[in-house]
């Protein structure tokens, strides 16, 4: 299995729940090492960028004004299979389908506010990560 980077957002609703230090241990714990990390208030243009994949779907518009509704926590985690593992750690999109101790069948209230978000691919990991991190933001850490 590959070393893997993938692209972390604790949501404006988890940032708000405090629950930002028991996402970070679940990442920590399972061998997820966080490279990257800012609290930032994603400007709107930051956010229709982000979600561009998602301009045609009929949730757009909210998702863009929750999004940008307050800080978030943007990270970027490295590790074996980060990508599907982080996914796995976060559960499904709606709380009320993920699998009991996920993230969000822990902390999510629902579809929207869902506390997480995790890139779902290689290449949507890469173009994640490089929207919110120049390079000299990105740590090598080589210790395991
Ligand atoms: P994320 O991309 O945030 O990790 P995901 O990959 O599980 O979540 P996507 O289908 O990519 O789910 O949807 C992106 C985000 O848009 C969701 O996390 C959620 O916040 C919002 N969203 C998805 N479906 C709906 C919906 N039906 N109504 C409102 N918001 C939605
Ligand atoms: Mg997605």
């Amino acid at each position: 299995m590959a070393v893997e980077r993938t692209l972390s957002i604790i949501k404006p609703d988890g940032v708000r729940k405090k629950v930002i230090g028991e996402v970070i241990k679940r990442f920590e714990s399972n061998n997820l090492k966080i490279v990257a990390a800012k609290l930032i208030h994603m400007s709107k243009e930051q956010a229709e960028g982000f979600y561009a994949v998602h301009k045609e779907r009929p949730f757009f518009g909210e998702v863009i004004e929750f999004i940008t509704s307050g800080p978030c926590m943007v990270m970027a985690l490295e590790g074996e299979d980060a990508i599907k593992r982080n996914r796995a750690l976060m559960g499904a999109t709606n709380p009320a389908e993920a699998e009991a101790g996920t993230i969000r069948a822990d902390f999510a209230s629902d579809i929207q506010c869902n506390v997480v978000h995790g890139s779902d691919a290689p290449e949507t990991a890469a173009f994640e990560i490089g929207h919110f991190f120049a390079d000299n933001e990105i740590q090598n850490i080589i210790w395991d």
